[in-house]
């Protein structure tokens, strides 16, 4: 079957179309055919090569994606073929110490649909029986593909490992990035004010659309701690969301209030920082990591999609034939939510 990913590593001039073989489900698994893909930046990074990942190839990409049952592994309940479901591409292997717990956010061998096995830009996927949740009513393929990877990941960065309060101010760094566009909704659904800091101006509209309490604009000239210390009235706030990494998090941690935490999500911008470390102990602050989630936040953050207290963010959507075009979306200044990439016909 033909899949969007690549045959060797390296930049976007290496994206392809592959042949990859159709495959079949085993035993707990469920095969999917895909209607809609959409991408991440860690889809860039797959495809550029992370150190101590290594992939099948052709590989194809895609982490996110949803579609209709095609056919289900032995020993799969609770799911008929022509179901239409959307997935979770959070893999984890229930066995190690920390998914007997409970804790499969912190797996061992966590792995990521897309990034450690053939992802969902493809005809067919396969995912184990408890990664697929039924499609909400009245949503899209893309809808359902736009939703899984960012709103898990905003769910349990704020709720879980930054610990939001009601009533607490939460700082969003970057615009328009579909994580960005999830953990404005999420961090208002867990009480908080909101600010969120962009380049410039022309998405504050859109940003304030989505429940955001104020924008603020930050760049060369006007650093964001000195924009978010000026709109805190000098008090900082209590949690930064940062996934840019390099340029931003020191700023990030200058801009926290006593107490505050800083929730790491990404590096899209690099990778090494320099911190002064005053800063963490006289105000009490912390850096915190996080990535993806476990299946019960997973859960959670449906269960809020699925009543239409979030809503997944779409950009674009692409036919299946025009891959390289919506890769190169994801570098657009405009962009603002989700890239799709339709499933072939
Ligand atoms: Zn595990």
């Amino acid at each position: 079957m033909r899949g969007f990913g690549f045959l060797e590593h390296g930049g976007p001039e290496r994206l392809a179309y592959v042949e990859i073989p159709e495959p079949a489900p085993g035993p707990g698994e469920v095969r999917v055919r895909v209607g809609a893909a959409a991408f991440n930046r860690l889809d860039r990074f797959t495809l550029e090569g992370i150190p101590g990942v290594t992939v099948d190839r052709p590989h194809v990409l895609g982490s996110d994606g949803s579609g209709t049952i095609d056919r289900l592994g032995d020993g799969v309940s609770g799911l008929s073929v022509g179901d239409r479901v959307l997935l979770n591409p959070g893999l984890w292997d229930g066995t190690c110490e920390a998914c007997r717990a409970g804790r499969e956010a912190l797996c061992r061998d966590y792995r990521i649909l897309g990034e450690h096995t053939q992802g969902t830009a493809t005809e067919f996927v396969l995912i184990p029986r408890r990664n697929v949740h039924p499609l909400p009513e009245g949503w899209s393929f893309a809808q359902g593909a736009a939703a899984p990877l960012v709103f898990q990941t905003a769910w349990r960065a704020l709720s879980t490992v930054a610990e939001v309060r009601p009533g607490e101010t939460v700082a969003i760094i970057g615009a328009g990035g579909a994580v960005a566009t999830a953990a404005v909704q999420v961090a208002k659904a867990l009480g908080a004010t909101v600010v969120v800091v962009g380049r410039s101006p022309e998405k504050q509209e859109r940003v304030l659309a989505l429940g955001a309490d104020a924008f603020v604009v930050a760049d060369g000239a006007r650093k964001l701690d000195r924009a978010l210390w000026e709109w805190s009235g000098k008090r900082g706030v209590d949690v930064v969301f940062d996934s840019v990494g390099a340029p931003t998090l020191p700023l990030s941690v200058r801009s926290l209030a006593r107490g505050g935490r800083a929730v790491v999500i990404g590096a899209t911008a690099g990778p090494k920082v320099e911190l002064d470390v005053r800063t963490l102990f006289w105000r009490q602050a912390s850096i915190r990591g996080s990535t993806m989630s476990g299946p019960g936040e997973f859960e959670a953050v449906l269960e809020r999609l699925r009543r239409g207290a979030l809503r997944p963010v779409v950009d674009s959507t692409f036919p299946f034939t025009e891959g390289s075009r919506a890769f190169a979306r994801l570098d657009a200044p405009e962009l603002f939510g989700k890239v799709v990439l339709l499933g072939p016909p």
